[in-house]
């Protein structure tokens, strides 16, 4: 268990299981939610959370949230992915409040972050077609016009768009002497006028969209922080980015640890449980290992940006999404494998867990990406 628990983060961390066990603790509960495993992201559960008050746990509480840092952040994110709960809104959600938090007017955070804190969804986006590990090289324009920009190009990946309020864009509207300047962020309404959403259907389901600008007038209001310093607001909520991802797969990976636990205990071949087979049992204790050690880095780099909020932590919230993000993926492969035929059925879970893991490498800077930046910060 995390070492980081106090009596009242061990009551949250109680109060997200017992509520995740309640609402979506059965398969049948889930198919019910998802529209069977086609969505991950459940409107009405996700209402429940925010009635709670679980959705503004990290948002200011003059903007109805409470106020916690990245600790109570990451805990409430693992439990969440751990019980299964469909909200995977919640992700995009948080990264775009941070820039919003940072660099928003006021009347931009009482509209998404009082909009979060009850119930409501956020999207960003960056990559688009020929731009993905190197987002700089984003070409969708926000050209000047009266009283605002009018954007175009095309976007893609966009998590939740389609059921976000807002996209929180980066778009290009100057040319800079590098391909870092000259970028600007936009608050863009999804139901903008120019703006298309299309699904892309992937094997995870429907959570990701292109999105086609065409002619899409957005107000100088619209605007978030300065325009020009695009790239330099995107870097500086890369280190959230990366500690969400990493805390949702540690959860992910707990959760995928302890059904092939009680798998191989139960499951008998040749008489006796198959967990009891040292080829298993060697391979169960390798995991228990990672994911303590994991455990152990993502609760340290945590408290530190807590202790900290105005450093980057570049190297260690790059090594904590590497870590988790590989050790989910890892540990959901061998339960598939210890679970013989049984992982690959739908009805036991483990290969959706894998879908959901495999992925998880990939987006939000790949493996290699975040290998090169832990790389930089060593002079190489
Ligand atoms: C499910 C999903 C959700 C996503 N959600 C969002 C979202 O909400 N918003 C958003 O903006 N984007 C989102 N993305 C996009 C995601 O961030 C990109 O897919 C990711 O950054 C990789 O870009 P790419 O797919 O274009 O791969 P590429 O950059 O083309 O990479 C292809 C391969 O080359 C490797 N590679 C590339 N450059 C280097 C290098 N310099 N050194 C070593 N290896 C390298 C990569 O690691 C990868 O293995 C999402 C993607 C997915 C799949």
């Amino acid at each position: 268990m995390p070492r980081v628990l106090t009596d009242e983060r061990n009551d949250l961390v109680k109060a997200v299981a017992d509520f995740c066990r309640r609402e979506c603790g059965t398969k049948e509960q889930r198919d019910k939610l998802t529209a069977n495993g086609q969505e991950q992201h459940n409107q009405k559960l996700y209402e429940k959370m925010a009635s709670l008050g679980w959705l503004g746990i990290a948002l200011p509480e003059e903007y109805g949230g409470a106020g916690q840092g990245m600790v109570d952040l990451c805990l409430f994110l693992q439990e969440t992915s751990y019980g299964l709960a469909p909200i995977s809104g919640f992700g995009t959600t948080i990264i775009a409040a941070a820039a919003y938090e940072k660099f928003g007017t006021e009347e931009q955070k009482r509209k998404v972050l009082e909009g979060i804190a009850n119930g409501r969804v956020e999207a960003i986006s960056m990559s688009e077609p020929g731009a993905g590990s190197d987002v700089g090289a984003l070409t969708c324009r926000a050209t000047r016009t009266d009283g605002g920009y009018l954007i175009d190009g095309q976007k893609t990946w966009c998590s939740n768009a389609h059921f976000a309020d807002h996209i929180l864009l980066v778009a290009r509207s100057e040319s800079g002497a590098s391909k870092h300047e000259g970028l600007t962020q936009f608050m863009v309404p999804t139901d903008a006028e120019g703006l298309q959403i299309r699904g892309i259907d992937t094997m995870g389901g429907k959570d990701v969209n292109d999105l086609y600008f065409t002619n899409c007038f957005v107000p100088d209001s619209a605007v978030v922080g300065k325009p020009g310093e695009g790239w330099r607001q995107l870097m500086a909520g890369l280190n959230l980015e990366r500690m969400i991802l990493a805390a949702l797969m540690q959860g992910v990976a707990r959760r995928a640890f302890s059904d092939t636990l009680a798998y191989v205990r139960e499951r008998e071949q040749f008489g006796r449980p198959v967990g009891s087979f040292q080829a298993l049992k060697h391979r169960i204790a390798d995991m228990a290992t990672e994911l303590e050690c994991a455990q152990l880095l993502l609760d340290d780099v945590a408290a530190a940006i807590d202790a900290e909020p105005g450093r980057l932590f570049a190297r260690e919230a790059s090594m904590a999404k590497l870590k988790c993000t590989e050790l989910a993926k890892h540990v959901t492969l061998e339960g598939m494998q210890m679970m013989g035929g049984y992982g690959y059925a739908t009805e036991y879970g483990m290969e959706a867990l894998l879908r959901s893991t495999v992925v998880s490498t990939v987006y939000g800077g790949t493996s290699e990406i975040q290998r090169d930046i832990i790389g930089k910060t060593y002079g190489l």
